[in-house]
């Protein structure tokens, strides 16, 4: 049976997963799809090649993982390219995604020993008798299941960091960007052809559903908040354990003393980079009112040079296209409800195309304002002072990354965001930052991906005593005696009793 190919839009085709530019519908590939059997033998056979892999050490695995980093570095064009091809991405974004989840690889396999291996741990006065050891070791099989707008990096995010802790992965691509997640686990076989340590299984949401029970031994999520609460509940039936990489609603404050170029500039790439598709994207700004119209007339004349279209345009197409209705509804919410467009707006709309929309005065209770809209839109709201726009951006359940722009408070603001992460003068900067943590609080998700933070997540504290010497105050044996006993209650009032 033939199906009708709405551009972007997955099908299945006798059981094979097409996938089709949201530009132009041509197909960038198609996969055959998973069932749960599929998934469980995948998993199965993840967990033999697991074993091999841990046990290649440290060593052996920076090894294997700086040649794929090399491999990804070396063939930048190629799957810069691919990532347009099948999702639409403009492909200097493309590159500069790559360039990120490149420096990941790097760092994660450079530093896995350094977090996670062997080390001996001071012991304190009780129990000086023992040695204290701890290590990090692998979980085993890791579940990643990724989104697709960004599907090098989103993945790599976590498969870079459990691979070089050891573990194998079993990756569940986006739907819509299949083709590239291939990509990834291919080149990763080239690289490591011995054994099936990084494979790929495609297929719709049901598949990554069967991933969560597939007895992976963890499972990275990265995609909406919705979907997190399906993946948390059906990884709850095993106690598998999550991490969970969700939506955001991030938001830019600009303070009174802030360098309104420079914080144009970052707020109209922060928004609309990769069409506004971004978890970390700048969706909404609170700019405080002696500096809001001055800031409002920076970004409009920036973004409203920005080209709209495929192949070499700023913007690209939206990548899903059930997304549009989202985008056109939030827009819609906000000019009916008092908010006025300044640049773009009621006709923005344009598929496969948005046109850059910048709202201000929008109501704090309107869906442009508190939903993830993942378009290239952007509600400014003036504010009376940092205080009140910290107060707004903390006020809704999302909390996953940040910006401020301000010279004496910048720093102190960044800090009171309820949000994982921030950036001050600057904007996303801290996911490319491979040495800092990356994650999200309240409905953005909790783990963390990225740095020590993102090596440990991946792997379980196995902490190890011994024995050095007889013990002076025997108490954890029937050997003891009374007098032991009463020697041990005089040694702790001596030591803790002040
Ligand atoms: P999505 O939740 O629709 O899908 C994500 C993945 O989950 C896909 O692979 C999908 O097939 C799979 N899935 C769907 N139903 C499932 C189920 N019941 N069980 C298991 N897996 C299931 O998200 P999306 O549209 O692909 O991605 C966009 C979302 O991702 C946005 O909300 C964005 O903010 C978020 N995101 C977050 C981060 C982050 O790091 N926090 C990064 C990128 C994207």
């Amino acid at each position: 049976m033939t199906a009708v190919h709405v551009p972007g839009t997955p099908v299945i085709e006798d059981g094979r997963l097409v996938s089709t530019s949201p530009a132009t519908g041509a197909e960038a590939g198609r996969l055959p799809v998973a069932t749960a059997e599929d998934v469980g033998r995948a998993v199965d056979r993840a967990r033999g090649a697991g074993e091999w892999w841990a046990a290649l050490g440290f060593d052996g695995r920076r090894e294997r993982l700086l040649r794929w980093r090399g491999l990804l570095a070396r063939r930048i064009e190629e799957i810069a390219e691919l990532v347009h091809a099948e999702g639409g991405k403009p492909v200097a974004d493309a590159v500069v995604e790559v360039v990120t989840a490149v420096e990941h690889v790097d760092w994660a396999a450079r530093n896995a020993r350094r977090v996670l291996g062997p080390r001996r741990v001071r012991s304190r006065l009780v129990l000086a008798e023992f040695s204290a050891h701890l290590e990090y070791q692998p979980y085993g099989v890791v579940g990643v299941i990724g989104p697709w707008n960004y599907p090098v990096f989103t993945p790599i995010g976590s498969a870079a960091y459990a691979l070089a802790a050891g573990n194998a992965v079993v990756l569940k691509p986006s739907e819509y960007t299949p083709v590239v997640g291939q990509w990834l686990v291919d080149t990763f076989a080239e690289v490591v052809p011995e054994q099936p340590v990084f494979t790929a299984v495609h297929g719709l949401g049901d598949v990554g559903a069967a991933l969560c029970r597939s007895g992976a031994d963890k499972v990275a999520f990265t995609g909406s908040s919705a979907t997190a609460r399906k993946v948390m509940a059906a990884c709850a039936e095993s106690l598998t354990p999550v991490l969970l990489e969700a939506g955001g609603k991030d938001a830019m404050i600009v303070d009174s003393d802030a360098d309104l170029d420079a914080a144009a500039e970052a707020c109209v790439w922060g928004a609309l980079t990769n069409a506004g598709q971004t978890c970390i994207g700048i969706e909404r700004v609170y700019a405080v009112e002696p500096v809001f119209d001055a800031f409002v007339g920076k970004v409009v004349e920036r973004a409203g040079r920005l080209t709209v279209g495929p192949d070499d345009a700023d913007i690209g197409p939206i990548t899903m296209p059930s997304q549009l209705d989202v985008i056109r509804r939030h827009i819609d919410d906000a000019l009916s409800r008092g908010g006025r467009a300044v640049l773009g707006g009621a006709d923005a709309v344009q598929p496969p195309y948005v046109r850059p929309t910048v709202l201000v005065d929008v109501p704090e209770d309107s869906a442009a304002v508190r939903e993830e809209t993942f378009g290239p839109t952007l509600t400014i709201n003036r504010v009376r002072d940092a205080d009140e726009a910290v107060d707004r951006a903390n006020a809704l359940s999302y909390g996953l990354g940040g910006s401020v722009f301000g010279r004496r408070r910048a720093v102190a603001i960044a800090r009171r965001l309820r949000s994982g992460m921030a950036s001050v003068n600057s904007a996303l900067t801290f996911a490319g930052m491979s040495t800092l943590p990356f994650g999200g609080v309240g409905d953005s998700g909790f783990g963390r991906i990225h740095g020590e933070d993102g090596l440990r997540e991946f792997s379980r504290a196995k902490a190890v005593t011994r024995r050095r010497a007889r013990s002076l105050l025997p108490s954890t044996t029937f050997e003891r005696t009374p007098a032991d006993v009463a020697r041990l209650v005089k040694a702790i009032k001596v030591m803790y009793g002040r």
